[in-house]
């Protein structure tokens, strides 16, 4: 009997070698591998006679192979093979299929299934590329054993049939799967235990999940195949809510667990709110008050604020960031504000001098380029409490840095990492950074990270604040896992006296004609970036690269402009140079990489130019283009491609064209690239899924979220004390094993 927990390597047939071809796709346990869910399923149960098939649908064959063969066009090798049901024949054809020579044997059963297409206008019907699987084939399919023939004949054919990706390079095929899965499932224990609680289970007609786990991979024959293609059956829908309900309890259990830590109580009288309307430079935006006021409030508060920030390119944080600051300043506290570059926390710096060092307010910055001595005076000034605001990159909580009072972490720009990277970074930022010699208890403890603690377990006491601030305008059902155990405010108006952005798409056959505008701009006043996706030449690539492009830019098109290079391996004091000159007007034309893409803020520059726009994807491209328009001034932004443009990119640049509006762009990206590269890389922290895919599930996201609050508001008549608590103890063993947290309280 196999427990669900088991490793995969006792599963029959399985063994430490396959186990480990298992594990690089993540299947380690029973659980893991019941949960490799088939791409797809086929019809065997009533698999189409030859006679019967039409044009232009697809379709499951099962036949006997006749004959194959290799044939050398001038063009590919083309491998052709017959099959046949008694008279009838159909040819099957695979261009550019040599390794395909020795697979077939004449007389074996063969399931094909593919696109049925007419040879030529009136011709025989044949299948062109179709997929396929040998019925009684032995040895070279994966391990075999003496069941294998048995086993074909009531797996393979007479039934709806699952289809699995294949792994280990294809030594697992999606038949030995098929087999292994079936292994494992029969040797389940008769039950097991449901923990979604059964008013939960009710509401959502949910089927048991052993019997769950039998359908979707074995589908009874009166399944709708609509349904199954679709991920919709009961079978379906009961694994796919059970992930994303788990998640989503987490999530709100962090919620639950804030609200009853014992966080700062800031002060908010009559003196602090002078303070804030003090440093204003201009009157703020309708959006802004309210977001400060919900930040405000929730600071207020005896419970440490989750609070995430989101607001497009340009529409104000940094203000509102810097209130967040002031009340914790004029509160006695200090304030950590982390920027994901350096130059981004150089821009906070230089920004923060200007607006909050006239107030009296200490500001310090703390990068790693700093000189050590440098470094360790600024650290001595933060721990004792000299320092109020200390900004830095991510980096400043990698290492230790105590501090004296800390009550308010500021993270910038967040949408660079996923939720597991924030627990991580809230953790590092709050645990334990305070001088144990600091005169007054200092706020510290260990925000909640890993697996959510049970309730009523409570840290120490006097939690920082923590505010996110994002750029990335989420869809909502990313943000409902992103960010599902944080409170959200959103800017959605952006500072008065900004036209629109008017954003061009041309070939680079065109750059001289681009040039000549931008040179026109810069006549005006104004100033220009122009954006490369890469700082060096490769010559096999062929693609244009910042350093040479300055050159060219330089030296033969404005021979008579102040150009200059910004790039990420430039020296960090090098770097600051450039931003300030390009600040101050003295540079007419940045020539730089993404290394500008978030945050840099010059109201003057009004054209950016991106180059090889076609390599950029669609985040990256409107975070670049968010650097221009920031004043009343009309911007441009002009996307120059080069060469051959793919479908996916010129459906990118359309979008560009088409709006400024960051939701739509982001819905577009979701849509376009998955959840899992939404945030720029693969690892970007989101939590993997096993069964569900945000996209395809987002109903049953909502619903998960909305069960799993009504769960937590219990013990009611719904739901008992035990079945909260069985459902709690399952959610903290999943988080476990699903995201490699572990619990640190
Ligand atoms: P982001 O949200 O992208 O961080 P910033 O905070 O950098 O945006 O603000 C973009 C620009 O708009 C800055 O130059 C800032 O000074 C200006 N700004 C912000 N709020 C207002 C406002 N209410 N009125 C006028 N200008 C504003
Ligand atoms: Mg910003």
């Amino acid at each position: 009997m196999l427990e669900l927990s088991t490793s995969v390597q006792y599963v029959k047939e399985i063994g430490p070698r396959l186990a480990e071809l298992l594990a690089a796709k993540g299947i380690h346990t029973v659980d893991d591998l019941l949960h490799y869910l088939p791409f797809r399923y086929e019809d065997r149960l009533n698999p189409r006679g030859i006679s019967e098939l039409r044009r232009g649908e697809m379709a499951t064959v099962i036949a006997e192979v006749r004959n194959s063969g290799l044939f050398r066009t001038r063009r590919m090798p083309i491998f052709q093979m017959t099959a046949g049901q008694g008279r009838a024949r159909l040819k099957c054809i695979w261009f550019n299929a040599a390794y395909l020579r020795d697979r077939f044997k004449p007389g074996q059963m063969v399931a094909l299934y593919g696109k049925v297409e007419e040879e030529r206008y009136g011709g025989e019907f044949q299948l062109v590329q179709p997929q396929f699987e040998l019925l009684d084939e032995g040895g070279n399919d994966g391990p075999t054993d003496s069941t294998e023939r048995k086993l074909a004949g009531s797996l393979e054919v007479g039934r709806i049939v699952p289809i699995y990706e294949s792994a280990g390079q294809g030594r697992l095929t999606s038949r030995w799967f098929r087999r292994i899965i079936h292994t494992a499932l029969e040797n389940l224990p008769p039950e097991i235990h449901d923990s979604i609680p059964a008013v939960v289970r009710g509401r959502l007609s949910l089927i048991p999940p052993r019997q769950a786990l039998w359908k979707v991979h074995w589908p009874e024959p009166g399944e709708s195949f609509e349904d199954l293609q679709n991920s919709r059956t009961p079978a379906h829908v009961r694994l796919i809510f059970e992930e994303l309900f788990f998640l989503e309890l987490g999530l709100e259990l962090k919620r639950h667990q804030q609200k009853a830590q014992t966080g700062i109580a800031f002060r908010l009288d009559d003196s602090v709110r002078e303070a804030l309307k003090k440093i204003l430079p201009f009157h703020p935006t309708s959006a802004q008050k309210r977001v400060l006021k919900e930040i405000a409030s929730d600071m207020g508060k005896p419970f440490p604020m989750r609070r995430l920030l989101q607001g497009d390119v340009g529409s104000g944080k940094t203000i509102v960031a810097f209130e967040a600051a002031i009340i914790a300043m004029e509160n006695g506290y200090q304030v950590a504000l982390m920027a994901p570059t350096e130059i981004l926390a150089q821009q906070h710096y230089f920004s923060a001098r200007r607006i909050l060092e006239p107030a009296g307010y200490r500001v310090v910055l703390l990068t790693g380029s700093l000189e050590d001595d440098r470094k360790r005076e600024i650290r001595r000034h933060i721990a004792q409490g000299n320092a109020q605001l200390v900004i830095g990159t991510h980096a400043l909580i990698e290492q230790k840095v105590d501090f004296a009072r800390l009550g308010v972490v500021i993270v910038d720009e967040q949408h660079r990492f996923g939720v597991l990277q924030r627990f991580k970074l809230m953790k590092k930022t709050t645990d334990g950074h305070v001088a144990s010699d600091a005169p007054i208890r200092p706020g510290t403890g260990h925000v909640g990270t890993g697996v959510p603690a049970r309730p009523g377990e409570r840290s120490s006491p006097n939690e920082p604040d923590v505010l996110v601030m994002t750029a990335t305008p989420i869809p909502r059902t990313l943000a409902l896992t992103l960010y599902g155990d944080l409170d959200l405010s959103v800017i959605d108006e952006m500072p008065p006296g900004r036209t629109p952005i008017v954003t061009k798409l041309v070939s680079d056959e065109h750059s001289e004609k681009v040039w000549d505008f931008l040179r026109k701009q810069v006549a005006n006043g104004h100033q220009a970036y122009v954006v490369y996706p890469v700082i060096e030449e490769n010559e096999e690539t062929g693609i244009k690269a910042a350093q040479k492009m300055y050159k060219e830019l330089q030296e033969r098109v404005f021979p008579d402009l102040r150009v200059a290079l910004l790039h990420g391996r430039l020296d960090a004091d090098l770097k600051e140079q450039i931003m300030r000159l390009f600040q101050k007007g003295e540079i007419d034309i940045l020539v730089s990489t993404t290394v500008i893409e978030v945050g840099v803020d010059v109201a003057n520059a009004t054209v950016m130019v991106i180059e090889h726009a076609e390599r950029f994807g669609l985040a990256q491209l409107h975070q670049l283009r968010g650097r221009i328009g920031r004043g009343a001034a009309r911007s441009y932004c002009v996307l120059m491609t080069s060469g051959k443009v793919t479908e996916e990119a010129e459906r990118r640049l359309d979008a560009m064209v088409r709006t400024n509006d960051g939701f739509q762009i982001a819905e577009l990206d979701l849509e376009l690239r998955g959840p899992g590269e939404f945030f720029g890389t693969r690892q970007a922290g989101m939590p993997s899924f096993q069964v569900a895919n945000l996209i395809r599930d987002r109903q049953l996201l909502e619903a998960a979220k909305r069960e799993a609050a009504a769960v937590l508001a219990g013990p009611n008549a719904e739901v008992s004390q035990e079945e909260i608590d069985r459902a709690l103890r399952h959610m903290r063993s999943r988080w476990q094993r699903s995201y490699g947290l572990v619990e640190v309280a």
